[in-house]
């Protein structure tokens, strides 16, 4: 079993699909996964944090997390009403600058009982009107992928992003931003039964798995931490920009991962 912990701090934030820059060391750590050699730091917790620094929010999920520890196991019910109180919380939150221009905070979408979860990088134009992640092209491509392998968007898959709110312009969110947001992304991780992890694009992977490594070197590998498999693949608007189907293309590659991520989802089914 991998030892593998995930972060949900990254340092600098990459565009979705874009290639990254190469450093060897953390392409080498990555792609050595196989080998259990992938060091990853732990996710830090908002509790982390000096009592002067915690925001209104922080607080609020500190108390929740608290009362989940007074509890020996949380039946589904009682999970899915802690996850409706995060939702809560994220909906009015302003720890960041994202919240001065955003329309709609966008949580999450699909089912928090599904066995995937998908993360993506943040809400675009159409996600921050509708308050649904994944709802523009980008998201009705991803549709058509799971559609073609038989995965159900609302009945097998949780869908999330690392930050909530909209970045203007749909820049990249900023390490702050990730930062600030973090304890919502965490907190969804830990509440939801996903035994699979889909991280969509570069920003998701830096967010979870610490790492620059360019996505094409480690899409379609799974990691595997506290008994979930993670693994990277393309962002869909990545592949909205290369739209080639042919073989070893961005989109024959991503066929080969989601039939590989169906796979997974049928031997955990059994
Ligand atoms: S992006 Fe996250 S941390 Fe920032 S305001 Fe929105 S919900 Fe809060």
């Amino acid at each position: 079993m991998c030892s593998t912990q995930l972060d949900l701090f990254s340092s600098d934030s990459q565009d979705n699909g874009k290639e990254l820059n190469v450093k060897e060391k953390e392409a080498e750590k990555v792609t050595n996964s196989s080998e259990n050699n992938v060091v990853l730091k732990p996710i830090k917790k908002s509790k982390d944090k000096p009592i002067a620094e915690l925001t209104i929010e922080d607080k609020k999920i500190i108390d929740i997390e608290l009362q989940i520890k007074e509890k020996e196991t949380l039946n589904d019910q009682e999970r899915n009403n802690y996850l409706n109180q995060v939702k809560e919380i994220a909906s009015s939150c302003v720890k960041c600058v994202l919240s001065e221009t955003r329309t709609k905070v966008v949580f999450s979408a699909g089912n928090p009982d599904s066995l995937i979860m998908l993360i993506g990088e943040g809400p675009g134009e159409n996600e921050d009107k509708t308050g649904i992640p994944f709802v523009g092209r980008a998201g009705q491509l991803l549709d058509k992928i799971l559609e073609s392998a038989k995965i159900s968007r609302e009945n097998d898959l949780y869908i999330a992003n690392v930050v909530k709110c909209r970045p203007p312009a749909n820049r990249t969110p900023f390490e702050d931003e990730i930062d600030a947001c973090s304890i919502y992304l965490k907190k969804q991780l830990e509440l939801t039964n996903a035994s699979i992890i889909l991280l969509t694009g570069a920003t998701a992977m830096k967010a979870i798995l610490n790492s620059t490594s360019p996505i094409s070197k480690v899409r379609g590998q799974w990691f595997e931490w506290n008994g979930k498999w993670v693994m990277p693949v393309f962002h869909p608007s990545y592949l909205l920009r290369n739209p080639s189907k042919e073989v070893g293309s961005p989109k024959w590659l991503m066929w080969q991962d989601i039939k590989k991520v169906k796979q997974k989802l049928d031997e955990i089914k059994g």
